[in-house]
């Protein structure tokens, strides 16, 4: 149970359970729960709508989004990756038999860097699969220009950019899919959930195939598909959400500012640009710290806010390339990914969600500044 004296760095985006219980009442009344039902497709076409795409499938979790990707577009051999993110990024790789190259990021974004990955390129690449880290717009057309130059296909896992824009366009447009995650921790959530982004009609039918087990009608299966399909309950529950997401990225919105504003210019601490021609979403705030300058490492702050209440997290330490599964790659070794590397032991995520009061974020905000 989390103390109340506690600021946690995230906390569930939860719909009105009163305004819930209608949704609840209308499913048991059509008793289709699962299986492409009312809400089912409800969700998808309100989230186009909201995310300004055309194709979108939902999933039942952010994983098997690109998992399902990986098959649909049948990627085989080597991808290039980022070690930057969440461990899903990878596994999803390695649950389909594809070996991940890792390339280092870009200081500027935490994003793939776009300069480094033509050189990891070999005859067995297939694909190049980003992420928009912190919901940080990747450089979309620098990848798609290498990507056309050789033959890849790009996926972008595409969790941390819900509704993220650049000049008015959302970015879930960019690559051959996108995916998201709705998990409980992200900006927009339905409990568990995730959605596909793709950018024709046959492709989404092959993959509202592919997340049913394959199946094509009563009797037919084309493919050899897997049962990622998100239900009634939560879709109706995310269909709710939706209306108060708008709300919940403007207190975030809030939140930023303020942090921003009040950690300028401490010494030994760095933050991410905002660029002019982007929407973010506040889904993550990051600050670095250079232990020299500022004092103390980042353990030692990570540590000490801790023993204060306030929870940061170190997204994203360790980095992928440095659990068991992959660090025997060649390209997992450090000195391959001097950026990454660096990041990973500098950076600690603020709290940073819809339900942090004034109060809250200015306890974050002495706690960091003790020492600058
Ligand atoms: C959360 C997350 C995922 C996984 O999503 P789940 O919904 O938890 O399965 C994948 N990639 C990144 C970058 C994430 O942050």
């Amino acid at each position: 149970m989390a103390d109340s004296s506690q600021i946690t760095v995230t906390s569930p985006l939860l719909p009105p359970l009163e305004e819930f219980i209608p949704y609840l009442k209308d499913i048991w009344d059509r008793k289709w729960i699962t299986n492409n039902g009312h809400y089912h497709q409800l969700l998808e076409k309100e989230l186009c709508k909201y995310l300004g795409v055309e194709y979108l499938s939902v999933f039942t979790n952010g994983t098997l989004p690109l998992i399902t990707a990986l098959q649909a577009l049948r990627i085989t051999g080597e991808v290039i990756t980022t070690p930057y993110s969440f461990v899903a990024t990878t596994h999803a790789l390695w649950w389909n038999g594809i070996k991940p190259v890792f390339v280092d990021v870009d200081p500027s974004t935490g994003n793939l860097d776009p300069g480094k990955i033509e050189a990891a390129i070999t005859p067995k690449t297939t694909a190049i699969m980003p992420v928009h880290v912190y919901g940080n717009p990747c450089d979309v057309d620098a990848i798609q220009a290498i990507a056309d130059k050789y033959g890849l296909k790009v996926i972008y896992d595409a969790a941390h950019a819900f509704g993220v824009r650049v000049n008015g366009k959302s970015i879930l447009e960019a690559g051959d899919i996108s995916t998201l995650s709705f998990h409980a921790t992200k900006t927009y959530n339905t409990v568990e959930g995730g959605a596909l982004i793709c950018h024709d009609a046959k492709t989404k039918q092959r993959i509202d195939y592919l997340k049913n087990f394959g199946f094509a009608g009563e009797t037919e299966v084309v493919a050899p598909g897997i049962n990622s399909k998100m239900d009634e309950v939560r879709a109706a529950y995310g269909l709710l959400s939706l209306q108060y997401v708008d709300a919940a990225i403007a207190a975030r919105h809030r939140v930023a500012d303020r942090y921003r504003e009040a950690l300028a210019g401490v010494e030994g601490l760095s933050m991410f640009g905002e660029r002019a021609d982007v929407t973010y979403n506040y889904s993550y705030f990051p600050i670095f710290i250079d232990a020299e300058k500022y004092g103390m490492t980042r353990d030692e702050l990570y540590f000490r806010m801790r023993e204060h209440g306030v929870l940061g997290r170190r997204y994203f330490y360790p980095l992928i390339s440095d659990f068991t599964t992959y660090r025997g790659l060649p390209s997992a070794a450090p000195s391959n990914l001097p950026v990454a590397t660096r990041m990973a032991n500098e950076v600690i995520c603020l709290p940073m969600h819809h339900d942090l009061s004034e109060e809250d974020v200015e306890r974050v905000i002495k706690e960091i500044k003790i020492h600058g």
